[in-house]
């Protein structure tokens, strides 16, 4: 006999497929980079968010077998138990150095940050404001964080600073996307400083797609601004470094708070030593061979020009992240199937994770990516674009 359990999970999920918004994984059979073969198929990567090529990296490779012959495969423990290695550490001070602040802590992942500081910093009787397209991951911390909950309109200051005003007691935190990973927009970082600075908030920035990426010497945001002003870093290691994991990054105070009451750092084991080593061995590589950030930007403009020449609908962004933004949520697999036909992958983003009627395809570029590749793209779309009568 069936249990009742599945009648309503059968429901649920033949609801999302009506939708168009059904997901589903594909299971890769190589390495990725510009290309991978998935699904015992041969296809051009545009939907990864490893935007320097380093995930598979020789240096990257070998730093990570020569850790595992030394220390292991699992680190065995949380950090606080016995997890935390040396490479950890170094990781961590690395880190600190890059970003210019006087400490980094790791996690495990991305999310675990974002919900383990939101909800170590913030909680009844404080108030968290939200950018409203902030990831999922900082969402659910300042939901759960028991603290007053409330999302501004995207990018908008004057917004944010209504609601700062009307706040008047407990904490307030800040917290925004530095790109956000669905439009590749960027916030407009000095004023929220500003802003936050003048209504005495706490601001916290997530630099998961800026961090390797953009400023001067690849450290995203923390290359413009400093702890004082911008005293809540976090970013994560698994795109443009090529590893995995995360870290946050600021004051002695805060990193020791962290430590204390982060729960998703306190019960959780720590990364696999291994990957710290790996991710080491690509921050020496973003020092040394800054090409990459430059060919990215370089890949960047080729994709919009051409993009823009179509008609296409790009949208305002000028990071790696580069998606156009179709609409109907259909419409957006079918271009993502046509693609697919092509030989390439892009994924199509639907609600919830994007608003209503603004589905799109992401695409991602990388300094991986050559020109002809770029071009390839380009070409394809022209022709899913005139057969589906998008462009202008
Ligand atoms: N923040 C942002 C902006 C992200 O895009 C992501 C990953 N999609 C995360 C946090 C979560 O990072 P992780 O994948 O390491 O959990």
């Amino acid at each position: 006999m069936t249990h009742p359990l599945e009648h309503t999970l059968a429901a649920a999920l033949t609801k999302r497929r009506e939708l168009h918004r059904y997901r589903v994984r594909r299971t890769l059979e190589s390495a990725t980079g510009a290309t991978a073969r998935v699904d015992g198929k041969n296809f051009l990567l545009f939907c990864s968010n490893d935007y320097l090529g380093l995930a598979n990296h020789p240096v990257l490779i070998s730093a990570m077998q020569k850790a595992a012959e030394d220390v292991g495969v699992g680190s065995g423990a949380s950090h606080l138990v016995c997890g935390h290695s040396r490479y950890h550490h170094q990781l961590e001070d690395r880190l600190a150095e890059m970003t210019g602040r006087d400490r980094a802590l790791l996690f495990s992942t991305g999310y675990m940050a974002n919900f383990g500081v939101i909800a170590a910093l913030v909680g009844r009787g404080d108030a968290v404001f939200e950018d409203r397209l902030n990831h999922a991951s900082l969402l659910d911390g300042g939901l759960l964080s028991g603290a007053r909950f409330q999302r501004f309109a995207h990018n908008d200051v004057a917004d944010l600073e209504r609601r700062l005003q009307k706040t008047e007691s407990g904490r307030k935190l800040v917290v925004v996307d530095h790109v956000f990973s669905m439009d590749g927009d960027q916030a407009p970082m000095a004023e929220l400083v500003a802003t936050s600075r003048d209504n005495k908030a706490w601001l916290m920035a997530d630099d998961a797609h800026g961090f390797g990426v953009l400023g001067e010497n690849g450290a995203g945001c923390a290359d413009i601004f400093s702890q004082d002003d911008l005293p809540i870093l976090m970013a994560t290691l698994g795109k443009a470094i090529g590893g995995f994991g995360a870290f946050v990054a600021g004051s002695e105070m805060l990193i020791e708070s962290l430590i204390q009451f982060a729960r998703p750092y306190i019960y959780t084991t720590a990364m696999p030593p291994a990957v710290a080593a790996a991710n080491l061995a690509a921050l020496d590589l973003l020092e040394s061979e800054s090409w990459r950030r430059d060919k990215l930007q370089s890949l960047i403009q080729r994709f919009r020009q051409g993009a823009e020449q179509l008609g296409l609908p790009l949208m305002a962004s000028d990071t790696a992240i580069q998606p156009l933004q179709v609409g109907p949520d259909d419409q957006a697999l079918t271009m993502s199937w046509a693609l697919e036909e092509k030989g390439i992958l892009v994924s199509a983003i639907r609600p919830p994770t994007v608003p209503e009627g603004t589905s799109r395809l992401r695409i991602t570029l990388s300094a991986a990516h050559s020109e002809a590749q770029v071009d390839q793209l380009l070409d394809a779309l022209e022709d899913i674009a005139r057969h589906s009568g998008m462009t202008a």
